[in-house]
């Protein structure tokens, strides 16, 4: 049997990973097909696609876009991208942008309760252009300010706490038609995260493509769920690992297996909307 993980962030966000230790990883676990799914960013998948070629992996190019729907927020998955397409690359210039500019409000808000924070510290973690919150956990650590991981996330980061700041969000719809206009299949990630089943619908008619039925924190009645949504709905179904590298006690990649029955379902849904042209949500390929 040939497995997929489409879930994975490299050191271009904020996993732990390089591109290469990523694939070395893939080939441990005997996966068939892996994607780069770094937040806000695509700038890891060139790397990857030559580590995976090097060893015969099949390659997905991706992207896990944060956005918003009627307030909530959802993250969602791009697929099969055209990493070239100057629309796509534009607006997660715009994220970056954002992404940094958050940072450094954090870190004030941080600093202001007496914690001596260095904001280059964070960057200097980060090192890449789609810093987030796992980046300033780190140095907090490295620092010797917070004792692990957690602590710093359940102190200062997590939503509600003195250092959480909210990202700017796109909106779903604006985002799945980003996605379509760069060729690619928007699939809503981890639905079970935050049961946020409501916004389904809205999803679908903005011209969903997939959702991430299989998934680290899914539990088995959360996976099957999720199926029986896909169903009902016609959705492609995706999974993985989310994985993060070492940030988490061991790297999760591989623990996620997707049959690769549904990565040719993607490529197939892929390779016709690539025939017939923009669809009926303004989709299809260009540049
Ligand atoms: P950001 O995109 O900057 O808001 O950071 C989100 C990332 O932070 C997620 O992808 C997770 O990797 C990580 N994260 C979020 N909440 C926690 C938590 N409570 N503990 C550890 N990591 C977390
Ligand atoms: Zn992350
Ligand atoms: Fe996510
Ligand atoms: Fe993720």
């Amino acid at each position: 049997m040939k497995f997929a993980d489409l879930h994975l962030h490299t050191q271009f966000s904020d996993g732990t990973f390089s591109p290469t230790e990523l694939v070395e990883h893939a080939v441990q676990q005997q996966l068939a097909v892996i994607a780069l799914t770094d937040h806000d960013t695509v700038e890891g998948c060139p790397a990857t696609a030559r580590a995976c070629a090097a060893v015969g992996i099949e390659f997905i190019t991706g992207t896990e876009l944060t956005a918003e729907f009627n307030d909530t927020e959802v993250h969602l998955l791009g697929y099969y991208l055209d990493i070239q397409n100057a629309r796509l690359l534009a607006e997660i210039t715009k994220f970056q942008t954002v992404r940094q500019q958050r940072i450094y409000e954090m870190v004030a808000r941080i600093n202001e309760i007496g914690v001596p924070l260095d904001v280059q510290s964070v960057f200097a973690m980060a090192n890449c252009k789609s810093p987030g919150r796992p980046h300033v956990a780190r140095a907090l650590l490295k620092a010797g300010l917070v004792k692990h991981l957690d602590d710093a996330f359940d102190r200062y980061l997590k939503k509600g706490r003195v250092a959480w700041v909210p990202k700017a969000r796109m909106s779903a719809l604006e985002s799945i038609a980003l996605i379509h206009q760069a060729g690619g299949l928007a699939v809503m990630a981890h639905p079970g995260l935050n049961r946020t089943d409501e916004i389904i619908p809205g999803l679908v008619a903005a011209g969903l493509d997939g959702i991430e039925c299989f998934h680290t924190k899914h539990s088995t009645a959360m996976s099957e769920h999720y199926l029986e949504i896909a169903d009902k709905y016609g959705l492609l179904v995706t999974g993985g690992s989310d994985c993060h590298g070492y940030s988490k006690a061991k790297p999760l990649i591989g623990s996620v297996k997707l049959p690769y029955e549904q990565v040719e379902k993607m490529a197939a849904r892929v390779a016709a909307r690539r025939q017939t042209g923009p669809g009926p949500n303004g989709n299809g390929h260009g540049h």
